[in-house]
């Protein structure tokens, strides 16, 4: 049987290996999931979140294993992995526990609309059943770990796919469900690479896929999805910018950038990659990001004071370098880094700093995934708006300023998924916060209320006892022709007071109405909300 050996980036010791599974396996994998869905879904919301529970102790009991196989199997620092990769699935099981169980309770649906509100109609909440969750390297426990804590809550199923380069943190997910108690089967994984994806796409009874990756393999998945309509949601990459505005607190706005950009070595889709600065504070705020890159310190990713560990592999370690190549030689200053740090490994590349950007560079343009951070200085808030959005990426920015005002009036001016003022990738730390992207970062929503709502398939419930016909039931007649025509100016109406006159004629028809078909219900917050 086929394997995987992971080896660390971090020293290239070997940290385990995993048999990859056969594609000829996937199929009965996925009736497998198919079978504990069908009991699952029966099982009443409130008792779905005893397992969550269980699975949140765990979580917690084991986050200094789970951070340490992070850090060995993908490179960040431990530390850096107890923050951004165990702090998201505590919060986000404490959000489902409490308002997803919320959420996805049936409602009534509050109508106004003449016709229907005097009914009962209700939203009940379904799962679509076994999803397909493809997971990327680079933040390898809390992507898929919250993206399969909302599926299960909601009744769904899944196949984990992790990346080929974490499939030990992949492997440990889904131990974790088994340990909390998770009905068998409910959560499974698949390792392997794209033969393994496609496998779990080609499958009928797979009704949903979660991807988290990279635009070109993001619509092949979506093209592979749509042959048997599944539902697709697609979280992709990005080409973050931050803008700083001359008013911008120096000190505060260049820590935060500088961690934003290097954080997990700049291999993070919602990296701030470009920066976007009011010339009046361009030089000085060159001078404090320098200060702050300067001191990051790089390092092995288990010892205690390392900021910044190894790239994941060689391939990220080409961009980065073809980046500031490209950048050197349209006239870029490279006011820090811009080396290999052989003497630490294969892997480790300095943090790198890029003066004097222009729109042209590839740094500017494509999604460079590694610690190198350009700078380029604009003459105008709005300037900076523009070239921000410039881009076929739009998964989150940032504005640095001390002025609320001006951070209100640009932030919805942004094409991005989120913004963060003063502080960057807000988004996905708060379980509140809906995470995405627009135009090529993304196609749907994980996290949050809107992401909730993304696994499961609303159905509409009318519920009518009179035992009367529908207005518009056959058969037609002239009669009823003339009532509708007079309903609609009523309700339709540019003011009441010419909807008053239609009144007049209606009011002797209100009679044989009500006595032959379903009743109407008229307030005057209906005719203002028609209006
Ligand atoms: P990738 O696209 O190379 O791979 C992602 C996953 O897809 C892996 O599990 C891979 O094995 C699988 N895959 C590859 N080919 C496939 C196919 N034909 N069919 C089905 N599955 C297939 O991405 P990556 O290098 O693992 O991750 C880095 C990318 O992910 C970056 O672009 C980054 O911005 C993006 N990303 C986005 C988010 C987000 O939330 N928007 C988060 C993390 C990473």
């Amino acid at each position: 049987m086929e394997r995987i050996v992971v080896k660390s980036p971090a020293d290239g010791s070997v940290v385990g290996e995993v048999a990859v599974t056969p594609t000829a396996h996937i199929g009965s994998m996925v009736e497998r999931a198919h079978r504990a869905f069908l009991a699952w879904r029966e099982v009443p919301l409130p008792e779905r979140v005893e397992p969550l529970r269980r699975l949140k102790r765990l979580i917690l009991r084991e986050r200094h294993a789970i951070a340490e196989l992070v850090a060995r199997e993908q490179g960040k620092p431990c530390i850096e992995a107890m923050i951004v990769e165990l702090f998201p699935p505590l919060d986000v099981s404490a959000f489902l526990m409490y308002e997803g169980v919320r959420l996805l309770q049936p409602r009534r649906v509050r109508s106004k609309n003449p016709f229907f509100s005097d009914r009962r109609s209700t939203y009940y909440f379904h799962p679509y059943g076994v999803w397909a969750v493809i997971a990327p390297w680079n933040y390898p426990f809390t992507i898929p770990m919250t993206q399969l804590m909302a599926l299960t809550l909601s009744g769904n199923a899944a196949l984990l796919k992790p990346s080929p380069l974490t499939p030990l943190t992949g492997a440990k997910i889904v131990e974790l469900f088994e340990q909390a108690g998770f009905p068998e089967g409910l959560v499974q994984v698949v390792q392997g690479g794209a033969p393994q994806g496609e496998a779990m796409l080609a499958h009928p009874t797979v009704r949903g896929v979660i991807f988290t990756g990279s635009v070109p393999i993001g619509r092949r998945v979506a093209e592979q999805a749509a042959q048997t309509n599944k539902k697709v949601i697609l979280e992709l990459g990005g080409k973050d910018p931050a803008i700083v505005l001359s008013d911008a607190d120096l000190k505060h706005t260049a820590q935060g950038i500088a961690w934003a950009a290097m954080v997990n070595a700049g291999q993070t889709c919602a990296s701030v990659e470009r920066v976007y600065v009011e010339r009046r504070l361009y030089e000085p705020f060159l001078n404090a990001l320098h200060g702050e890159l300067a001191q990051i310190r790089v390092g092995h990713p288990l010892h205690s004071e390392t900021d910044m560990g190894p790239v994941v592999a060689r391939f990220q370690l080409e961009r980065v370098q073809r980046h500031i190549e490209d950048a050197c030689m349209k006239g870029g200053r490279v006011l820090l880094g811009g080396r290999v740090r052989a003497d630490l490994g294969e892997l480790y590349h300095e943090p790198t700093l890029v003066a004097d950007a222009t729109d042209e560079m590839l740094g500017m343009q494509e999604e460079t995934f590694g610690p190198l951070v350009m700078v380029q200085p604009v003459d105008s808030a709005e300037e900076a708006v523009r070239k921000a959005n410039a881009s076929a990426f739009g998964l989150t920015a940032s504005i640095w300023t001390r002025d609320p005002r001006k951070a209100q009036r640009l932030a919805p001016m942004l094409e991005c998924g989120s913004v963060s003022v003063n502080s960057h990738i807000v988004a996905y730390g708060d379980s509140y916060g809906v995470w995405g992207g627009f135009k090529d970062s993304g196609v749907g929503r994980t996290h949050g209320e809107f992401g909730l709502y993304e696994l499961v398939q609303p159905q509409y419930v009318s519920e009518v006892y009179t035992g009367k016909p529908e207005l518009w039931w056959y058969p037609y007649s002239e009669r009823v022709h003339r009532i509708t025509d007079w309903l609609m100016e009523f309700l339709a109406a540019p003011s009441l007071k010419l909807g008053g006159k239609t009144v007049r004629r209606l009011l002797p028809e209100m009679r044989y109405l009500t006595r032959h078909f379903s009743p109407l219900k008229m307030t005057g917050g209906m005719v203002r909300y028609l209006r």
